[in-house]
């Protein structure tokens, strides 16, 4: 099975199949006819090369899967992410980085240059620099190598919020220069910082909580074992190439996606939040949720009460001082503990309402973001269908009452004829 392509290059019918996306076919002569998908060209180039180079995702999953080598160099010294990089195929190169390593990223070709040269050099600017960013070694990369779970900014959002806690009670309850408190304000006031421990537990236990891991197929992952057949008779399989995870080797369900951070696939994945130090998914995402309630409506109260006491407080001007010197030089704590209470509750609002909306449309921040990558959310006219949304009312009340849409089955018609139409 030879063939001339059009770029002259001596290839089998692997490297055609690659060249067009044909994913199915590949699968098919690889695993009933024995093709070698390491077969090269003759510019030495295997399949990953040229289904990177015509930017075919799902070809590019399946070789991976299937342990292609990826850091294999052509006669001209690219890697498959060198072609990916040149022709600025953003979806190719993240398959691509996910599955790889960041001593990959720095392999250059026979001109000496790198990926990230080559994306930037042919004018791919955000690729580029994305492509940058992943070859960074962070603090956590160099001094904690081994640890599965990164910390991220949940240490911090813990202390900003016990310095705010602080702030609230030195410098507006307890503020020595302000006129004494009103029991009912003493009563909210109670009811704030309660809230606001509250929302400390919560954090702690969303960042500590299991977002829905897929365990990854271990056996396939160790490379002394001979290469399993991809099951396509599993239940989760609705016949997307793109529910194959080179990285935990494993048919993914749908709608959960592989986080590179936490380095697992994620059930009904949402998005991984730094603020939490963890994915937010099908198993903690009511708990990411009340979180984002809590938090609003603590930082309201602060706010209302911060409010209520500068603006109840008397004051007396001398002719040459302005009302914001006064308070500067009267309630700094105060001042501070405002400025940084809105700062927090207009990002908690933003993050509540956003997810609100996504609740009620039972559509994730992943979904909403890389709606266009998805075929399952393509109706017949290519345009934008959900086939999770079951109205505002069911969803609100799947996830109140589950803490997850349960649509699997609901769905499963709708998949398919998707499937079957692709
Ligand atoms: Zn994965």
């Amino acid at each position: 099975m030879v063939c001339v392509s059009f770029f002259g290059s001596l290839c089998q019918a692997v490297h055609v199949a690659a060249q067009y996306g044909q994913t199915a076919f590949l699968h098919h002569i690889i695993s009933k006819y024995s093709a070698d998908f390491e077969a090269l060209d003759n510019d030495g180039r295997s399949p990953l090369h040229w289904a990177a180079y015509k930017g075919n995702a799902d070809t590019i999953r399946l070789l991976l899967f299937m342990d292609a080598n990826q850091v294999r160099q052509d006669k001209n010294g690219c890697t498959p992410l060198h072609w990916a990089a040149i022709r600025g195929n953003f979806e190719v190169c993240t398959v691509l980085v996910h599955a790889g390593t960041k001593e990959e990223l720095k392999l250059k070709d026979s001109g000496g240059f790198t990926p990230v040269e080559l994306a930037n050099d042919k004018g791919h600017r955000h690729l580029s620099s994305i492509l940058s960013n992943a070859t960074k070694v962070t603090f956590e990369d160099k001094y904690c190598p081994g640890r599965s779970r990164k910390i991220g900014y949940a240490p911090i959002l813990f202390c900003f919020l016990v310095v705010l806690i602080t702030l609230f009670l030195n410098s507006i309850i307890f503020a020595p220069n302000f006129s004494r408190i009103t029991a009912a304000v003493g009563l909210w006031s109670w009811g704030a910082i309660s809230l606001a421990f509250a929302s400390i537990v919560m954090l702690y236990r969303v960042s500590r909580k299991n977002p829905g891991y897929i365990q990854a197929n271990t056996k396939r992952l160790d490379p002394k074992e001979p290469l399993m057949e991809i099951d396509l008779n599993s239940s989760a399989w609705t016949g997307n190439w793109s529910q194959l995870c080179p990285t935990c080797k494993i048919i993914r369900p749908v709608r959960s996606k592989h986080c590179p951070t936490c380095k697992h696939c994620v059930e009904q994945f949402d998005h991984h939040c730094p603020w939490i130090s963890n994915c937010v998914g099908k198993r903690n995402k009511w708990d990411f949720f009340v979180f984002l309630c809590m938090g609003t409506t603590t930082a309201f109260l602060g706010a209302a009460i911060g409010f209520h006491r500068l603006w109840t407080e008397p004051i007396i001007l001398s002719s040459s001082e302005s009302w914001i010197n006064f308070m500067l030089a009267n309630h700094p704590g105060a001042l501070l503990f405002m400025f940084l209470d809105v700062f927090l509750l207009t990002g908690a609002l933003i993050l509540t309402g956003a997810q609100a909306i996504q609740i009620a449309r039972n559509v994730t921040t992943n979904e909403a973001a890389n709606r266009s990558r998805y075929a399952y959310l393509r109706g017949p006219d290519g345009r934008f269908r959900n086939p999770y949304n079951q109205g505002c009312r069911r969803n609100c009340a799947d996830f109140l009452v589950n803490g997850y849409s349960n649509d699997e089955e609901a769905t499963w018609p709708t998949l398919r004829q998707t499937v079957e139409r692709s």
